[in-house]
């Protein structure tokens, strides 16, 4: 666990350079927005034999921790004493249970109001098993949401994952405090480079069918935004960097606990810069994959990369944040498409595949013990406004790289050309988060997914309006923050 503190400096502005101390004091004092920040950092690595996260075919649990991973807190305040927390972890989501713990205590014990929280997952596919599924109207026990978990093995597994949960819970309390207690003068500016290993990972099959291979025609985003937070000495000390990439974390599927190329970017870069905490903002990745994948070095080379490329974005010219922090949050309810009726289900049950005829089943079971279907689900929409230098709007779940391409330039053109930051992955994870062309086009990422997840009930598609729908939210929120000027 480690605590940063702040020290004092100036920064002198003028007409967007830097131009060291040769200004008088005064000129340079009036040019800086008076923030304070501060960071904490917390190990939250799982007891090696704790069941891992992410692919639905691993058959037991972690041998070996390769990596420790963390959950680290960036916490702000404006000159207003407006408060802002980003908290970030390498993990394979937020379960929503987790995310209203946090809200609880967050707002009884430190005065945070939900939309001054955002929690973001890095989805590492090499981390912990997060969450647990619920049956519903207490239909029956709480179980492991992986199929392969065997049936004696339910009652460790269930309540390795509750205690999991609640040591993440006190990791995160550690964070508000610490970051919160410790908040010191800082500058905050934004800056961006690129970096190209992330690649659309949907590939044409055939009529209706898409592989899960690299497609070098797909979109991407090949941004990589970071938000520097400097000491106000006169070193002008760098105290973070938040940065950002639309990219899975599915470089590893060994069945040792990482934080896989997120985890050795933050590393690396930490580790030329002692005393810099760097923390992982996921964006919209989707459909994105790390390529190429499967090997150890990959995941280390990935991670140099990315860790060059942030140190690429402070070579750029920087962009000055001028306050006040101010930030929305909403949970617009998307439909699901009709769900299958019971006839339906008892056919697919039967299948020949069984990841088909196991989701047959899991629906089935909602079905006898609930009596019906969810005919929605809340997906969380945050936006944060850093005066209006930079608007970062944040969506949950799997989003694919069409939201940020398509919000980037819809709040860019709203807002005079800011810049404009968009993540994925946060405040709850519930499954993938399609644009209206992926699900059109179907596959994995269109809705094919859904039969894997067994923590949350999605008993069909999502609606095609979807995508208007949260965009407009994102939209929305940004123009009420803007209004507030
Ligand atoms: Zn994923």
């Amino acid at each position: 666990m480690k605590t940063r503190f702040f020290a004092p400096f100036v920064i002198l502005i003028v007409t967007g350079l830097l131009v060291g101390l040769s200004l008088p004091d005064r000129a340079a004092e009036s040019a800086a927005y008076p923030w304070k920040a501060a960071v904490a950092t917390v190990d939250i690595t799982p007891e090696p034999g704790t069941w891992m996260a992410g692919y639905a075919a691993r058959k037991g649990p972690s041998e070996k921790i390769l990596q420790p991973i963390h959950a680290k807190a960036l916490a702000i305040e404006d000159a207003d004493g407006g408060r802002f927390v980003f908290v970030t972890f390498d993990l394979i989501g937020i379960p929503r249970p987790f995310r209203d713990a946090v809200e609880k205590l967050a707002g009884e014990k430190y005065g945070l109001a939900p939309e001054a929280i955002l929690l973001n997952a890095s989805h590492t596919h090499s981390g912990p098993m997060i969450r647990l599924y619920q049956p519903p109207k207490g239909g029956g026990e709480e179980r492991a949401p992986y199929a392969n978990v065997p049936d004696e093995e339910q009652e460790l597994r269930v309540r390795q994952t509750r205690e999991y949960n609640k040591k993440l819970l006190a990791a995160v309390d550690q964070l508000l405090g610490e970051s919160l207690e410790n908040l010191q003068p800082a500058t905050l500016a934004w800056s961006h480079a690129r970096c190209g290993f992330a690649m659309n990972r949907r590939t044409p099959g055939g009529p209706g069918e898409w592989k899960n291979s690299p497609n070098p025609e797909g979109p991407v985003d090949h941004e990589v935004p970071v938000l520097q937070v400097r000491a106000t000495d006169d070193a002008k000390t760098l105290k973070a960097v938040m940065f950002g990439y639309a990219c899975h974390a599915t470089v590893l599927s060994l069945m040792e606990i990482s934080g896989d190329w997120p985890g050795y970017a933050q590393r690396y870069f930490e580790e030329d810069h002692p005393g810099t905490v760097a923390l992982f903002l996921n964006g919209c990745s989707g459909d994105q994959n790390p390529y190429p994948r499967r090997l150890l070095h990959y995941a280390e080379r990935h991670g140099r990369n990315m860790a060059t490329s942030i140190e690429a974005a402070l070579e750029t010219p920087s962009k000055p944040m001028a306050g006040p922090i101010r930030s929305a949050l909403k949970w617009p309810e998307i439909p699901y498409q009709q769900p299958p009726t019971r006839a339906e289900l008892e056919e697919k049950a039967k299948s020949k595949d069984r990841y088909d005829a196991r989701h047959g089943q899991f629906l089935l079971d909602v079905l006898d013990t609930a009596g019906g279907f969810p005919k929605s689900y809340p997906v969380p929409v945050q936006v944060v406004k850093f005066g209006n230098d930079l608007t970062l709007a944040a969506i949950g779940g799997e989003v694919v790289v069409d939201y940020s391409l398509r919000l980037k330039k819809e709040l860019g053109e709203a807002t005079g050309g800011a810049p404009v930051w968009v993540a994925g992955y946060s405040n709850d994870v519930m499954t993938y988060i399609p644009s209206k062309r992926v699900l059109e086009e179907g596959g994995y990422e269109g809705g094919g997914a859904m039969r894997y997840v067994r923590s949350t009930v999605h008993p069909a598609p999502w609606d095609p309006s979807i995508e208007e729908r949260l965009v407009g939210a994102a939209e929305e929120l940004e123009a009420g923050l803007r209004k507030e000027e």
